[in-house]
């Protein structure tokens, strides 16, 4: 695991690498000192050689990164001749700078940068070397993550006689959609489930709704069952190869690609059309399923490629952008590996409420880590995943301090790509269903605050004897109760 690498001041105690190792006598070391020729040296080969032991440790604790590459926050907000100054200082040159505008975000001072390393120059010299620098905040690898899923769970459906006795039902809740109402179909306890019916009697979402960004492979804005409720930008005139709204991206009318940094989101893999199904796979339209929100705007942010790996910058790049461009929930499902301070920064200086997947690799994250998801933000929600009897998955990961509450995600009926439909198992895919409910919660109110809406999302769960110790909350999202609940907006005084 990679430690958050903060700067430090420059100790003009350091020792000299490649000095011989001090001797004994306060005498001899004088004439040993005295002794040594030093060839002349630029201030950065000075630098790279002081810092060669640290890097030299450094070496063997990074985790799989994009070689030559490097994310900084300098701290303060310079002028971009600093930037370049700074970044020249390394003989690196400046990829990209992220942009953290002020009106959006009230938490972020300083300047992030995307730096690509001089010839010859290793990541692990660049970490140790940059943050002697004091104008560094923090300098990290351009780490590389990939989707984390267990094993697709390939038991065909059959579809069976749905028997709902709930107050509002479409003509597309499968029975293999246990996750949104569990009749007992397939084995599975009834009202094992999110209590959707319930919900959708006091709204089913709306197509001018909150912005939900689906953060993964991208998600196939054609498919029949999503065309409908995907977010249109409305600055953006398509394929006119002009960046209409000024935003940076061109022609970026359905999302944004993140990764190849343009503007068509299709999803190559499956992963992120799958969630989006499970958010708002459009309900009542005589086909395939219905998501958590019958209607309403999910925006693809694809920051994986097809193949599903990705790296820091590209995952910086996406969350800025759903920000930028009015996301108001995000869904993550991905994540593992190590800390890294700028997509920790990203999130946290986002005003949207952020849900984020536990992992799949059975750990206690308390102990073993998980990120994003194990971010200590006020706007993360971390999830794990129940199967159709309300236990906790097997793949699940858990933590009664860091992951906050539970949601389907075994045997999950969805889209895919190409129009199709199929199961996945994972947190990715318990995950979109409380980012469905989040939406679902603000389509019923666009005025409820982050705290309202995690607020609602924890204390409106199922309490179940299988997630306490597992789960902060010990319970299971049930979407009607988060939205019927009774609300306090203000502290009552004590007495
Ligand atoms: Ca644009
Ligand atoms: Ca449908």
């Amino acid at each position: 695991m990679i430690p958050e690498i903060r700067s430090t001041s420059i100790s003009s105690a350091r020792p000299q690498a490649g000095l011989p190792a001090p001797v004994t006598t306060p005498a001899s070391a004088q004439v040993a000192s005295d002794s040594v020729e030093v060839r002349p040296q630029s201030s950065l080969e000075r630098l790279l050689a002081a810092t060669a032991p640290e890097a030299a440790n450094l070496e063997a604790e990074l985790g799989e990164h994009v070689p030559g590459e490097v994310l900084v926050k300098l701290k303060s907000q310079p002028p971009t001749k600093s930037q370049n100054s700074f970044a020249q200082r390394f003989g690196a040159t400046v990829l990209e700078r992220f942009e953290f505008p002020k009106e959006i975000y009230q938490n972020f001072k300083g300047e992030m940068l995307h730096l690509k390393l001089p010839e010859g120059m290793t990541t692990a010299q660049a970490l140790a070397a940059m943050q002697q620098d004091p104008r560094v905040e923090y300098v990290m690898p351009n780490n590389v993550y990939t989707l984390d899923d267990p094993p697709a769970e390939n038991a065909s459906v059959a579809p069976q006689g749905a028997s709902p006795d709930s107050p509002k039902v479409p003509n597309d809740l499968k029975p293999e959609l246990w996750g949104l109402h569990n009749t007992g179909q397939k084995g599975g306890t009834p009202n094992a489930d999110i209590d959707a019916p319930e919900a959708w009697a006091v709204t089913t979402g709306d197509p001018n709704g909150p912005i939900i960004a689906v953060i993964d492979t991208g998600v196939d804005y054609k498919h029949p069952d999503l065309v409908n409720n995907i977010w249109v930008n409305p600055g953006e005139i398509a394929g006119d190869g002009i960046d209409n709204d000024g935003n940076g991206v061109i022609d970026d009318v359905y999302g944004y690609n993140a990764f190849a940094n343009n503007g068509d989101p299709m999803d190559g893999h499956s992963h992120g059309t799958h969630c989006a199904g499970s958010i708002a796979a459009e309900g009542n339209n005589d086909q395939g399923v219905v998501g958590v929100n019958w209607r309403a705007r999910i925006m693809p942010v694809k920051i994986f490629s097809d193949a599903g790996s990705t790296n820091s910058a590209a995952i910086v790049r996406g969350i800025l952008y759903a920000t930028k461009n009015g996301a108001r929930i995000t869904s993550n499902s991905w994540g593992g590996g190590a800390a890294d301070p700028a997509i920790r920064d990203a999130f946290a200086n986002s005003p949207a409420l952020h849900i984020m997947a536990a992992g799949n690799s059975r750990a206690d994250n308390d102990v073993r880590p998980h990120y994003p998801s194990s971010y200590d933000l006020p706007n993360k929600v971390a999830v794990a995943a129940t199967d159709r009897n309300d236990k906790l998955a097997s793949f699940s990961c858990y933590g009664e301090k860091s992951v906050e509450v539970a949601a389907p995600g075994v045997d999950i009926y969805s889209t895919i790509p190409g129009g199709g439909y199929a199961n996945k198992s994972g947190t990715s895919m318990a995950t979109p269903h409380v980012a469905g409910a989040a939406g679902l919660l603000l389509a019923s109110d666009p005025t409820m605050s982050n705290d309202e809406i995690k607020t609602r999302l924890l204390e409106g769960a199922d309490k179940l004897d299988s997630l306490q110790g597992k789960v902060s909350t010990g319970a299971r999202l049930n979407v009607a109760k988060a939205i019927t609940m009774e609300y306090e907006t203000t502290e009552k005084p004590t007495a």
